[in-house]
């Protein structure tokens, strides 16, 4: 068993770091009174303002009673948040031969955005568009339609898979290539004599953006414009989660398995905390994982909903603090 001394240090350093005003830690800390176990809850853990914009217009198109309603892709990245608005009536569109088939209804876009020629089938389908999507995702559109216009070519770091690519593409004009890692980073040709323009995936790490945009600024290419379009949400997200990270004896991140988000900030925590352990529902929960002595921390992706946040830090709080 860890020594009683050793703990009650590591958590007075956490209490006072936090009570110092750490831009890192600005959360929920909860302390036990014999000052053995601490639980932090991230601030930034949950809905980010484009996901919670993109839920909160599909219940409204359900207020309105309109029917029938779709989404073009599952909203976000949680099956209950999906399965309470299949309940409600709202179906998900999976690919473009689905939406090619539709006759009626509203299509709401997700936060993701989508492509023109996406936009132009629901319209020349007569649907109605309700597009949520994201502010900061629509501003990389308007950048590389603007540039593409302008006479560049275009270069964009993230998944080359990921919908929010996917759309991203759907709005450049001219040459577009996708790259994810060094290795592309390093081979990457242009395909034209264009200057280059660089914009990013708004989820992908700050850290790796620079990296290749040096790699390709320094040994392939000297004329373009560099545009960090990365949102400070995700980099909150991560920098609270790390600095959270580095003193828990154990981490929950909270989250949907097939969010790209919430598996980086899986992998973040899981490197400065070896019990990182992954919560997708409540009863994934196994409260056998959570020391009773020491400090958990709790952060959650940008898809995941308050509820099932606030399910979580209830039960944490409930057994880690009042067993000691
Ligand atoms: S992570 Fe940022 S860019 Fe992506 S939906 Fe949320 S607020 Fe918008």
């Amino acid at each position: 068993m860890d020594d009683p001394g050793e703990i009650r240090g590591r958590i007075a350093q956490l209490k006072c770091r936090y009570e110092s005003g750490d831009h890192a830690l600005k959360g929920d800390l909860w302390i036990s009174p014999d000052g053995m176990s601490a639980l932090y809850q991230a601030k930034s853990a949950g809905f980010c303002f484009g996901v919670r914009r993109a839920v909160d217009t599909v219940y409204e198109q359900i207020d309105s009673g309109k029917t029938p309603i779709y989404t073009y892709g599952p909203i976000i990245h949680n099956e209950i948040v999906v399965r309470d608005l299949e309940k409600k009536g709202v179906r998900v569109i999976s690919s473009r031969e689905e939406l090619e088939k539709l006759a009626e209804g509203i299509v709401v876009i997700r936060s993701h955005g989508v492509g023109r020629e996406i936009s132009s089938i629901i319209e020349e389908r007569g649907l109605s568009m309700v597009d949520a999507t994201c502010p900061f995702v629509k501003k990389i559109h308007r950048i590389v339609w603007e540039k593409g216009r302008a006479g560049y070519e275009v270069l964009i770091i993230g998944s080359p898979s990921h919908p929010e690519v996917e759309g991203i593409r759907g709005w450049c004009t001219g040459e577009v290539t996708v790259i994810e890692n060094e290795q592309e980073a390093m081979s990457f040709v242009p395909k034209s004599d264009k200057p280059l323009c660089i914009v990013s995936q708004t989820t992908f790490n700050l850290k790796k953006f620079h990296k290749f945009v040096e790699i390709i600024t320094r040994l392939r290419y000297h004329d373009c414009a560099v545009l960090n379009t990365i949102c400070n949400a995700t980099e909150e997200r991560q920098t609270e989660a790390r600095s959270i990270a580095r003193y828990a004896d154990t981490m929950f991140v909270i989250g949907g398995k097939h969010s790209s988000n919430t598996q980086k900030l899986y992998e973040i925590c899981r490197k400065e905390c070896e019990n990182t352990f992954f919560v997708q529902a409540f009863d994934d929960l196994n409260l056998r994982l959570v020391p009773f002595r020491g400090i958990v921390g709790i952060s959650a992706g940008a898809s995941t909903p308050n509820i099932l946040i606030e399910e979580v830090s209830n039960l944490c709080r409930k057994t880690i603090l009042s067993r000691c």
